[in-house]
C-alpha cells in the first residue's frame, strides 16, 4: 500500500471561529443563531443619532456579523460581502484606472479573465498573464505603471501554486498591491493576508457558502486605509449580500472546518485512485507528493483542499464520464457538499481565447471534479462505471 502523504494540521482556533463566528450575544433575545434582519432601513433615536445602522446598503446586522466572521477566519482588518464573488472583483478593480497595469496568474477563473479582457480594458487597465509562481518573471514584467498582483493559489484548473510569501515581499518593496482570490482552499487552509497579502476575494457561493445554494463573494482587506478606500465604493456600487444570503453564509461557516477536512480526505483518496486509471494520463491535485508544488504547498497551507483536474487518454473518455456519471453532477461551480464534475473548455473557461487555453493546456481531454463530502467509495465506483466499465466490476477496496 502507498504510504498517504502527511497532511499539514489545520490550525485548532479557526475551528471553533467557524462555529461561533464573531456574533456578540448582545441581543436582547440572546439567540444563538446570528437573527435575518430583513429590513431595508433604520430608525434613528434622534436628530444627529444612529442606532449603529441606517440604511442595509451601509449595513446590516445579519451582514456585519458575517463580515466579522470572515475578517476573523482571514486575520484582516475588514471584510465586506457582496451578492456574488464577481460582484466583489468588479469593486476590486475600481481602485484602478486608465494606465495603470494589472500582473495576473495565468490560469485564473474564466469569468475573472472575461472581467479583465472585457471591463478592465475598456477602462484603460491592462492586464498582463504570467506565472505568477516565478518571482522573476513577474519582477521583469514589473514596471512603474503596475498597480497589483492578482495571484490565484492554487490556480483554475491547473493547479499552480504561487510562493505568497515571495510575491508579497516583492510586491512591498515595489509599492504593489497584493491581491489573492483564495476561492479554493478558504481562510480554514490558507491564510493569504497573515503571509503578506493585502486582499483577499472570495467566490463565497463555493466552500464558504459550502451547499450550492447561495451566491455570495467578500473582500478581505488587511488595512483599514483600504478598507476606508473599497467601503466608500461599496455603499457606492450597492451590489451587497442580502440578509437571508448572509444567514445562509454564516450558516454555511459553521461546517466549514468539517467539510473542508473531509472534501480533502476524499480528494486524496480520489487522487490517489485516478492515479492507477489506464484512461487517465494525468492527475492535478496539489496534494499528490508527485505535484511539482507539493512542497511549497505543505510550506504555506494547511491542506490541500479537495479540487482535481485530470486528463484523460481522449476527447471520448472525458465526454463519457460526462455523459455516465450518476452521483456525480456533470455543473458548473464547486465547493458545495455534492460531487460536481465540469469541462473547462465549455464552462468555466469558454471565453478564455482558444490559443490562450491551448498554451495553458485547457484542452477537450481536462476535467475538474470538484470532490464534495459523499462516500469516496460511491464517488470512485461512480468515476468508474462513467469509464465504461460496468458498476461492481473490479471493485474498489477502501485503503
Ligand atoms: C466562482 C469563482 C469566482 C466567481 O465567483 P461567483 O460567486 O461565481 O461570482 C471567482 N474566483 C474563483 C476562483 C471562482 O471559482
Amino acid at each position: 500500500m502507498k504510504e498517504t502523504p502527511a497532511v499539514p494540521k489545520p490550525l485548532k482556533d479557526l475551528q471553533t471561529l467557524c462555529v461561533h463566528g464573531a456574533k456578540d450575544l448582545n441581543n436582547s433575545t440572546r439567540a444563538v443563531s446570528v437573527p435575518i434582519y430583513q429590513s431595508a432601513t433604520f430608525a434613528h433615536p434622534g436628530v444627529g443619532q444612529s442606532a449603529g445602522y441606517d440604511y442595509s446598503r451601509l449595513q446590516n446586522p445579519t451582514r456585519e456579523a458575517l463580515e466579522k466572521t470572515v475578517a476573523a477566519l482571514e486575520g484582516g482588518a475588514d471584510a465586506m460581502a457582496f451578492s456574488s464573488g464577481m460582484a466583489a472583483m468588479v469593486v476590486l478593480m475600481e481602485l484602478f484606472g486608465p494606465g495603470d497595469e494589472i500582473i495576473a496568474s495565468r490560469d485564473l477563473y474564466g469569468g475573472s479573465v472575461r472581467l479583465f479582457d472585457n471591463v478592465l480594458k475598456k477602462n484603460g487597465v491592462s492586464v498582463t498573464y504570467l506565472h505568477t509562481g516565478d518571482i522573476d518573471a513577474v519582477r521583469k514584467r514589473t514596471g512603474a505603471r503596475t498597480k497589483a498582483i492578482f495571484v490565484e493559489t492554487p490556480t483554475n484548473p491547473l493547479m499552480h501554486v504561487t510562493d505568497i510569501r515571495a510575491v508579497s515581499g516583492f510586491a512591498k518593496e515595489n509599492g504593489i498591491l497584493l491581491i489573492v482570490d483564495n476561492t479554493f482552499l478558504t481562510p480554514y487552509f490558507q491564510q493569504p493576508i497573515l503571509q503578506g497579502a493585502d486582499a483577499v476575494i472570495h467566490s463565497g457561493t463555493k466552500y464558504l457558502g459550502g451547499h450550492n445554494d447561495t451566491l455570495a463573494g467578500f473582500l478581505v482587506v488587511a488595512s483599514n486605509e483600504l478598507s476606508e478606500k473599497l467601503r466608500f465604493l461599496y455603499k457606492t456600487v450597492g451590489a451587497c449580500l442580502p440578509p437571508f444570503d448572509a444567514f445562509l453564509l454564516l450558516r454555511g461557516i459553521k461546517t466549514l472546518a468539517i467539510r473542508m477536512e473531509r472534501h480533502q480526505r476524499n480528494a486524496m483518496e480520489i487522487a490517489r485512485w485516478l492515479e492507477k486509471q489506464p484512461k487517465v494520463e494525468k492527475v492535478y491535485y496539489v496534494g499528490l507528493p508527485a505535484h511539482p508544488d507539493y512542497a511549497l504547498s505543505c510550506g504555506q497551507t494547511s491542506g490541500f483542499g479537495g479540487m482535481i483536474s485530470f486528463e484523460t487518454d481522449s476527447e471520448e473518455t472525458a465526454r463519457r464520464i460526462l455523459q455516465n456519471v450518476k452521483i456525480i453532477m456533470f455543473a458548473e461551480s464547486l465547493g458545495g457538499v455534492e460531487s460536481l464534475i465540469t469541462y473547462p473548455i465549455l464552462q468555466t473557461h469558454a471565453d478564455v481565447p482558444e490559443e490562450v487555453r491551448n498554451q495553458l493546456g485547457i484542452h477537450n481531454r481536462l476535467l475538474r471534479l470538484s470532490v464534495g463530502i459523499e462516500d469516496a467509495g460511491d464517488l470512485i465506483a461512480d468515476l468508474e462505471q462513467a469509464m465504461g466499465k460496468p458498476w461492481g466490476s473490479a471493485p474498489y477496496v477502501r485503503t
